[in-house]
Formats: structure tokens, C-alpha cells, sequence
């Protein structure tokens, strides 16, 4: 990371750590996981109200965890929000090869945006899950899985 991405990246983790956005339970929803990463003991419960033609009408989340877990499950609920699913799918796609380190934002097309501020997980394997674990379980609640884990 050069020293203007890492400064964004501090600035957005710490922004969205302090105020999380999309950050409630939803009781009407048509999606629902918990997800799980035991390594750093980051939780999270995530809703998300899918319409008829497949657009993400409304996502949130609710939970306890690191603030690098914290930050990256908002900015994927701002991300998702009013796409569809299958650009939501894209966008998980997008963010977990940019976390293994597959997919070099900076080279390679990709939608993703602010979130490429999060590349530079791909050094630090320790924060991999927490940075993923949204993605995660954004993914599995699409598929109708209610539980997923990063273990
Ligand atoms: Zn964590």
C-alpha cells in the first residue's frame, strides 16, 4: 500500500467503525446469516430485503466485532444497497480475489470502487477474514444458507 491509499484506508475503517451505516436489525426481511469468524471472534447478523426484480432493496446488519470487521461489513451494506443481486454476487466475487490477492484492483477491471481501499489485507492474513467475513456472509445469505463461517 503507498502511503495516500493506507492514509484512506485508516480514514474510511475509522469512519465506518465509528458511525456504521446500515448498522439495525430488520424484521421484515427476505434473507437472513449469521456469520462467524472465530479467529478474531467477529460476529454478525445480516438482512437484506430483495424485491421482485431481483434489486437489493434495503441491507443491514447488526453486531460485535473488530473495527476492520466492522468498517468492511458497512461499506459492503452501502455497496450492495440498490444493486442487484447479481452485481451484488460480482462485487463478492470482486472483493474476495482482491483479498487473497488474485485480483489487483489497481491493474485489473473491477467495480469495486471505495472498497479498494481494502487491498491491503492481501499482506496482513490475520485481517483477511475479518475484512471477508460481510462478503461471507452477504454471499451465504443470498444462497439461503443461515449460518456461515470463515473457519
Ligand atoms: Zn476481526
Amino acid at each position: 500500500m503507498n502511503a495516500r491509499t493506507k492514509q484512506l484506508y485508516q480514514e474510511l475503517v475509522l469512519d465506518h467503525n465509528r458511525n456504521p451505516r446500515n448498522y439495525r436489525s430488520m424484521e421484515v426481511h427476505s434473507h437472513h446469516a449469521h456469520g462467524h469468524n472465530p479467529l478474531c471472534g467477529d460476529r454478525l447478523e445480516l438482512f437484506l430485503k430483495v424485491d421482485a426484480d431481483g434489486l437489493v432493496a434495503d441491507v443491514s446488519f447488526i453486531g460485535d466485532g473488530c473495527a476492520i470487521s466492522k468498517a468492511s461489513a458497512s461499506m459492503m451494506t452501502a455497496a450492495v444497497k440498490g444493486k442487484t443481486v447479481a452485481d451484488a454476487e460480482t462485487l463478492f466475487q470482486e472483493f474476495h480475489a482482491m483479498s487473497m490477492g488474485t485480483l489487483d484492483p489497481e491493474s485489473a477491471p473491477n467495480h469495486l470502487g471505495k472498497l479498494a481501499v481494502f487491498a491491503g489485507v492481501r499482506d496482513l492474513p490475520a485481517r483477511v477474514k475479518c475484512a471477508t467475513l460481510a462478503w461471507h456472509t452477504l454471499d451465504a445469505a443470498l444462497h439461503g444458507h443461515e449460518q456461515t463461517s470463515t473457519e
